[in-house]
């Protein structure tokens, strides 16, 4: 009976009160001093929802891709799908970065900071910004132009599978071997395709049986979430947020005119009219899942399911235009990284002019490209941008106290992107889509 009653709730509403009693077990348990029970009875059952997510990510990948470009056939179809998919995902990257600095330089966040605040941050982040310091000097160290081309290729497969960051080098085999398998006589490669075919179905069906623990999972990571971040002392915490508030109300100001304009004009223009209200009830539970993991690398299988299963996008098209756009088609991301750069430099007094800004523009793009699908590479990444416009990366300790909140909203822009995306280049390879409830 509870069963079937439950089955009847829509799963974005199922997640919704999932989080609704996530928040309620946070704020109880920061009331009374609770967190370590929280940390102790209540998080792991998140940190299993995502473990969960990420063990069918890389696997789906691998499967997906395959009969994707499997299915497209001929060589030449991948290219032009290809091309058209990179160039979309980098205009609407570049979209979203001009409209964060629109926003910035309208509401100049940075303006309302004063600098005892400022001295404040750097201090209380110190130890905290030395960890991303180095983890970004990791990335950079020794990186030439072509770092990235050398990035993307793996030597080794069962390595590059490990790491939800490899996922580029993960994207690169599954397309090299579907392009074999295409290039094979039938009888050679249908085992194979059979194979690959038969375990994405086996995956999709999986999702859906994780997905009847999502509310319980969200629920325990967004509790989780909330103890963390307030940490032992929640007033302090409130305080600090209270001052970054103009600067987090850009970031979300930004991300809002992405969801709420830029993608719905996007796909009723480019995906023959495309009603937004459909497009958004289809992918709903996605934008929940990024909200609540944080990582579109987590996120993708459900994704996937309710792009594929949901909006009638055909397998060929969302087998290779999401696990790319997971990857490399972070909106969100590039948004904050353009307000963030901004807001450092305003805090500093610094007036960026019309040539750095078009720098932001070029190296947020590359950056956002560049971040790993995964809670926090974001933060890392805006060191990159810092750097090019000849600011101090120290700067990012004015912006890490609301990181982990900013970082939820940008990966449901990021998801949302990739969903539209893969939208507009069905539409345009085969027609109108079929939706499906
Ligand atoms: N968490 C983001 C994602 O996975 C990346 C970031 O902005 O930190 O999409």
């Amino acid at each position: 009976m509870v069963m079937n009653g439950l089955k009847r709730v829509p799963l974005y509403v199922q997640i919704l009160m999932g989080m609704g009693v996530g928040i309620a077990i946070g704020l109880l348990a920061l009331g009374n001093g609770l967190q370590q029970f929280v940390l102790d009875w209540v998080k792991p059952f998140g940190t299993i929802f995502m473990k969960l997510l990420k063990l069918i990510a890389m696997p789906l990948v691998l499967a997906s891709l395959i009969t994707g470009v499997v299915s497209l056939k001929d060589i030449t179809r991948l290219s032009r799908m290809g091309g058209k998919t990179l160039l979309i995902y980098i205009v609407t990257t570049v979209i979203a970065i001009s409209v964060g600095l629109a926003v910035v330089n309208i509401i100049r966040p940075g303006a309302f900071l004063s600098q005892s605040t400022r001295d404040q941050l750097k201090e209380q982040y110190a130890s905290d910004l030395q960890e991303k310091l180095s983890k970004a000097t990791e990335t950079i160290h020794d990186a030439g132009p072509l770092k990235f081309l050398e990035n993307m290729v793996p030597e080794n497969i069962v390595a590059a599978a490990s790491d939800t960051r490899m996922m580029l080098q993960v994207i690169f085999f599954a397309v090299l071997l579907g392009i074999a398998l295409v290039l094979l006589p039938t009888e050679k490669s249908s085992p194979m395709i059979g194979f690959f075919s038969s375990l994405n179905e086996a995956i999709l069906k999986m999702v859906d049986m994780i997905m009847w623990f999502a509310p319980v999972g969200v629920m325990a990571l967004i509790a989780g979430v909330m103890v963390d971040v307030a940490g032992k002392n929640p007033e302090t915490v409130w305080q600090v947020l209270y001052s970054l508030l103009m600067y987090s109300l850009t970031v979300m100001i930004g991300l809002l005119l992405m969801l709420v304009l830029v993608y719905p004009s996007m796909i009723w223009i480019l995906a023959k009219r495309f009603s937004p209200l459909r497009f958004f009830k289809a992918i709903s539970p996605a934008q929940l899942m990024a909200f609540s993991t944080s990582s579109s690398a987590a996120t993708l299988p459900v994704t996937i399911e309710r792009v594929e299963e949901h909006l009638g996008v055909s397998k060929e098209v969302s087998g290779f235009v999401l696990p790319l756009g997971a990857t490399i088609n972070m909106d969100g991301t590039s948004l904050y990284q353009a307000v963030a750069t901004v807001f450092i430099a305003q805090a500093y007094g610094i007036d960026l002019n019309f040539s750095q800004q078009l720098t932001v523009i070029l190296t947020a793009t590359l950056a956002s490209i560049g971040s790993a699908a995964v809670p926090g590479a974001g933060l890392v990444m805006l060191i990159i941008v810092l750097n090019s416009v000849g600011l101090d990366p120290a700067g990012i300790a004015l912006v890490m106290a609301p990181d982990r909140l900013l970082d939820m909203m940008r990966t449901v822009v990021n998801v949302t992107s990739d969903c539209a995306v893969a939208t507009i280049v069905a539409s345009s390879e085969n027609g109108r889509i079929e939706m499906k409830e």
